[in-house]
């Protein structure tokens, strides 16, 4: 009988691209077609209805009952026109992915039968049943209750039929659920700081918004391997295989074209996308084999961070019309590269200046300057809670494990970068600068953005890296939800921007210029952080023995990494600026560590049961047909002539034995070890039993399988190789 693997080969084989067609000439005609933008709220809504809801996404105002009865009748007529039955509100729970829960547009009629019905109060709310999305104990599961809230700034799209509307999570009791409510916050708080600040140098500015670009990594799998893979469908990796004899060492995927199969599930991705509005803008190979990169223009954060939630259920959807599943997972594949999502971040004003370009004239330069000395400074002060907001189970494989971003938070700005801020610390302070070295010194950052955008991407080792007109934190990982990163991120520029304009005002008040105040502060800054500034290689071992001597933090543990949510620092940042209580952000943690947990947990028992009814078993087959071939020549041959003919074959036996028994003897010390770590019921203790008792397992027993893989017959292995997973499309 073939088993499973050679069945999906055969499948694999017959496999033919699949020809997309295009909607349209041109992207632009189909564009945006199925969300409820500006253009379809003027002409589906009234006059009335359409200032109302503009209003509340440009200045955050409020919807009343009667506006929002316009706005939901006029939706609904727009979504049944394109074909939508239902509705639904879209969120993102502390889960992977997002939720939804379908209602049809249906009501009973006077007449009997049914209407078409929706109403303001169905868009403005909803009460999912949710007690089964985590929500780390605030809301206990007898009251079951929390809400769903319409978030007017990011629009209503049309996914299949059904109308969906993004929506914040909400407790009853006010406590956020979700990742968008407190994103929502951080946004707004950032915002309000970064006006603050621009107005020493442009009294114009009343709005300052945070940019995201994502740029998403992902492997493809054929299907059909896919679902011969227990391990890929339960835990979104490979928990075993050994590495394939070529895989990324010749850096050909990287250079080499799409392959038509790939280019063609791409395409019909992107066509999908373009409808939702989605700015899809480069493609390309990564490094690894079957490994893709996907990169929109970036877009205001909470938009940007709804368009890659829908990006990644979108191409899950897509990939398997063209016979592919779509790996989202960090490190799917042992040995090459894992996959990350880097988020490029800037701020830019309401007059369209971005903070993070250097601009032409002394003004804006002494702003850039500000702005860049206030984030490295943020990073420097908070790079634990930073770290805490990108590391899970599946990150750690990349984080200070085989590959970088290490666990080590610094920051790459550029030599031109790095000059000025080594000028700047050096000149102002006790001897003031002369207008002329004021003048010159922010003059010369106009210098920057040639000499940066050229050259600056090379360094891709680093965490946080300037590059050019942005920073781009790359330690996210490519399945996370941005919006974990980008509330930390946030949150913490925000509180530095505050902490900034309060020492630069203290300086005013004592009658210094306003620009000498600046730069003293900066000065001071520049001096308190120089840590954190780092341009080297972030993935070598002399990297982290600097950074120790630096007094930078490096933690690996994932449960130890999320402790930093709790540290007193971080409860002050995330307090003052209201974006989380401290019930909340326990209950984050609480959450993240149970993730990790049960990932730890899915993982172990997936990898038991593989090496117990897919390998032993195999291994055993092999071994007696050896055993038959042994005892055949002992019939046949001599004694001494058996002796030299059957020598390497009996090795052979010995070491399938050796490996079959430390393979059956470690999954019930694994398993063993699991009991005991599921008797504790402090969840921060449970993590760490799982991180240090359990997880340890999954190496060792994979190790012993990935030698059997070596020397079993090919024709009895059971799950595809990664030669196979690797090189298929
Ligand atoms: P690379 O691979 O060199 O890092 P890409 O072109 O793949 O760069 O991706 C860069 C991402 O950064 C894109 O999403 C792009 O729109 C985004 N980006 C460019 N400028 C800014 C900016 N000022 N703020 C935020 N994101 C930006
Ligand atoms: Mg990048």
């Amino acid at each position: 009988m073939a088993t499973l693997r050679f069945k999906a080969l055969e499948i694999l084989y017959s496999r033919k691209p699949i020809p997309v067609k295009r909607e349209e000439n041109l992207t632009s005609d189909y564009y945006g077609m199925l969300v409820f933008d500006r253009p379809k709220m003027k002409k589906y809504l009234s006059k009335e209805s359409y200032k109302g809801i503009i209003d509340a996404i440009d200045n955050g105002t409020t919807i009343d009952r009667k506006i929002a009865d316009q706005v939901a009748i006029g939706m609904k007529a727009w979504a049944m026109e394109n074909g939508a039955t239902h509705y639904t509100h879209w969120f993102h729970p502390l889960t992977d992915g997002t939720a939804e829960k379908h209602d049809a547009f249906i009501d009973h009629s006077e007449l009997g039968g049914v209407v078409e019905s929706f109403s303001g109060k169905l868009l403005a709310q909803q009460e999912p049943d949710a007690s089964s999305f985590p929500s780390g104990g605030i809301r206990n599961t007898f009251e079951a209750r929390g809400y769903t809230a319409w978030d007017v700034s990011s629009p209503a799209f049309i996914i299949g039929t059904t109308l969906s509307i993004p929506t914040v999570f909400i407790s009853y009791t006010g406590e956020s659920l979700d990742y968008k409510a407190p994103l929502l916050k951080a946004l707004n708080a950032v915002d309000k700081a970064a006006v603050d600040v621009c107005q020493y140098f442009d009294k114009n500015v009343t709005q300052v918004q945070a940019n995201l670009g994502w740029e998403q990594e992902y492997f493809l799998v054929d299907e059909a391997l896919y679902y011969a893979r227990p391990d890929l469908i339960l835990t979104g990796r490979t928990l075993m295989g050994h590495s394939s004899a070529k895989d990324q060492q010749l850096e050909d995927h990287y250079f080499g074209s799409i392959p038509e199969r790939v280019a063609m599930f791409m395409q019909d991705f992107e066509n999908e996308a373009y409808k939702l509005g989605i700015p899809c803008k480069t493609r390309h190979n990564e490094v690894a084999p079957n490994q893709f990169e996907l990169a929109p223009i970036f877009e205001e954060v909470n938009l940007a961070n709804d368009h890659n939630q829908l990006v990644m259920s979108l191409m899950d959807r897509t990939a398997r019309h063209h016979g592919f599943y779509v790996l989202l997972h960090e490190k799917p594949f042992a040995g090459i590269n894992g996959s990350g999502k880097h988020n490029n971040w800037s701020l830019s004003t309401n007059t369209g200046v971005n903070l993070y370009s250097p601009g032409k004239n002394p003004k804006t330069n002494l702003q850039f300057l500000t702005y860049i000395v206030n984030t490295i400074k943020a990073v420097y002060d908070n790079q634990d809670l930073l770290r805490a907001s990108i590391v899970s189970a599946s990150n750690s494989h990349r984080l200070g494990a085989n590959e970088a971003p290490p666990a080590i938070i610094s920051s790459f700005l550029g030599s031109e970068v790095n000059r000025m801020l080594d000028i700047l610390a050096e000149n102002v302070g006790d001897r003031k600068m002369t207008p002329d070295e004021k003048t010159s010194l922010k003059l010369n950052i106009g210098r920057i953005p040639e000499i940066l955008l050229d050259n600056t991407d090379r360094n891709r080792t680093s965490p946080f890296a300037f590059t050019g007109n942005r920073f781009e934190f790359r330690a996210v990982g490519s399945s996370a939800n941005c919006a974990s990163a980008m509330i930390a991120l946030n949150s913490v520029v925000a509180a530095q921007l505050i902490t900034f304009k309060k020492d630069v005002d203290v300086l005013i008040e004592k009658d210094i210029k306003k620009d000498e105040a600046i730069f003293q502060v900066l000065k001071k800054y520049i001096i308190e952080c120089k840590a954190v500034r780092f341009d080297g290689n972030g993935y070598s071992k002399e990297w982290a023995d600097e950074a120790e001597r630096r007094g930078l933090t490096n933690i690996k543990s994932v449960p130890q990494a999320l402790e930093a949510y709790l540290s007193a620092k971080s409860r002050k940042v995330f307090g003052d600026l209201g974006i989380f209580n401290n019930i909340e952000i326990e209950a984050r943690v609480e959450v993240e560590l149970e993730k990790y947990t049960k990932k730890i947990q899915i993982e172990s028992r997936v990898l038991g049961d593989i090496a117990n009814n897919h390998i032993i078993p195999t291994a055993i087959a092999y071994q007696t047909s050896l055993i038959e071939n042994v005892k055949g020549l002992k019939d046949l041959f001599s004694p001494a002539e058996f002796t030299e003919l059957a020598g390497a074959r009996l090795d052979l036996i010995r070491n399938i034995s050796g490996h079959v028994s430390t393979i059956k003897a470690q999954v019930v010390e694994m398993t063993e070890a699991r009991k005991v770590a599921n008797l504790i019921e402090h969840g921060k203790e449970k993590a760490y039993a799982y991180e240090q008792t359990v997880r340890p397992y999954l190496d060792t027993i994979r190790y012993h399988i990935d030698k059997l893989e070596e020397v079993v017959d090919n024709e009895l292995w059971p799950l595809p190789k990664y030669r196979e997973l690797l090189f298929s499309r």
